[in-house]
């Protein structure tokens, strides 16, 4: 990691201290869990608002055309024998890691949507849009040892914007990525291949392309204690035959994992696979994530499937282990430093909040580029509608 302190970003702002008043510290958030273990906030059932897909090239459709259904393989069988292998690297379409979206696409749906709003006017000027994704991070940030975030905060028409920043640290594991770790990564999207149809009630095709361009996205409405939140997370498959077909109730998320054998393997899947599992999904609403486990030779030879809601239990008793309450507080805590912190309405400043394991979240401040990153189009769109006067319904409306 870049030392602190040693180098200035372009464009970072230096805040002079004024000299009537003390010099303040500088604001940090603590992260460990201790701090954060009150009673579990409230956290609205998650609705969703929408969607969109992302296709092959990974142009964005307003529409649910990537979602893909469960099917998995019949129960009275002997059993799934996936090669997690096959197809690679010759039916790989990896998508342009390069390319850097933030949070474009979300703001695309946004945009398109902002007038069928629910929550009643000014609902979106109070709220925090982001990814699922930002928000699983934070969740698990108590209880994170390994991988550091940055996350870069701006301010616009009331509505604050989280968008993740890759550190260095990430960037450069991602350029020198292990080829057996590339592999791994295919493995997972080869799973979900063999887990789903195009169709509801049709059969996987596993001779095809494994292309990661393609995404379905759903887009949520929920809160975390007093912060309203809309956001938008990739969504694996939804279930034809789930009890209720309500999104996102249907939803399934799909995952793979090691072959495990000793007690003290599934105590530490539990612990540190089930965290990352569970705060992704609880997040999104999604009642199951279905596993599928891999031997040493890269098959799936069994399925078993854990319920969100019961995910904890595994680890209730554990002095080592997490605690959904410990996470969620976290989170919410963050949110309120954010909200605090990011004062200024301005779509070109961001606040850029940075965390490495074992410190506080600390805060920079930094304007235009290469930082801010809410688009032109969306902003100059945002910006038309305030000098509009407002719309007058029409007979035909
Ligand atoms: P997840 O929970 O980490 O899978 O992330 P989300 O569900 O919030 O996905 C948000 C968007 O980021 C979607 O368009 C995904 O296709 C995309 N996405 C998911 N994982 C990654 C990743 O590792 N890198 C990048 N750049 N984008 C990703
Ligand atoms: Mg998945």
């Amino acid at each position: 990691m870049e030392p602190r302190g040693t180098k200035r970003g372009a464009g970072k702002i230096e805040a002079a201290e004024p000299h009537n008043k003390l010099p303040r510290p500088a604001p940090s958030l603590p992260t460990d869990p201790a701090l954060y273990s009150g009673s579990f906030p409230f956290y609205r059932r998650p609705s969703q608002l929408g969607c969109f897909s992302l296709d092959t090239q990974r142009q964005y459709h307003g529409d649910a055309r990537a979602l893909r259904y469960y099917s998995p393989p019949p129960a009275n069988g002997q059993g799934p024998n996936f090669d997690l292998r096959d197809g690679y690297p010759d039916r790989y379409q990896p998508r342009d890691e390069e390319v850097q979206e933030r949070l474009d696409h979300l703001l695309r749906w946004l945009l398109e949507h902002r007038g069928q709003l629910e929550g009643g006017p000014g609902w979106l000027a109070g709220a925090i849009v982001t990814w699922r994704g930002h928000l699983t991070k934070l969740l698990t940030t108590p209880y994170e040892r390994q991988e550091g975030w940055q996350l870069a905060a701006s301010r616009f028409q009331g509505t604050l914007y989280l968008s993740e920043v890759e550190t260095l640290a990430a960037q450069a594991q991602r350029l020198a990525r292990p080829p057996l770790l590339r592999e791994l990564m295919y493995m997972g999207y080869k799973f979900e291949q063999y887990m789903c149809a195009d169709k509801p009630g049709g059969s996987p095709d596993p001779s095809g392309e494994v292309n990661t361009n393609m995404a379905f996205c759903s887009v949520l409405r929920s809160r975390l204690g007093n912060h309203p939140l809309l956001f938008s997370g990739e969504v694996d498959c939804t279930d034809p035959q789930a009890p209720s077909s309500q999104p996102p109730t249907c939803y399934v998320e799909l995952k793979t994992s090691k072959e495990m054998h000793s007690p003290g393997q599934w105590r530490s899947f539990y612990r540190h696979k089930l965290l990352k599992w569970w705060a992704q999904s609880f997040l999104l609403g999604v009642p199951n994530v279905v596993a599928g486990f891999r031997n040493p030779e890269g098959f799936i030879c069994s399925l078993k499937t854990f319920p969100t809601m019961q995910m904890f239990e595994h680890v209730r008793n554990d002095r080592d282990g997490w605690n959904p309450s410990v996470c969620m507080n976290f989170c919410a805590a963050f949110l309120s430093f954010a909200q605090n912190t990011v004062v200024q309405d301005d779509p070109r400043l961001v606040h850029l909040f940075s965390w490495e394991p074992g410190r506080p979240v600390t805060v920079s401040v930094y304007q235009d580029a290469p930082h801010a990153f809410l688009p032109t189009w969306y902003v100059d769109a945002m910006t038309q509608d305030l000098s509009l006067p407002p719309k007058t319904p029409s007979p035909k409306d």
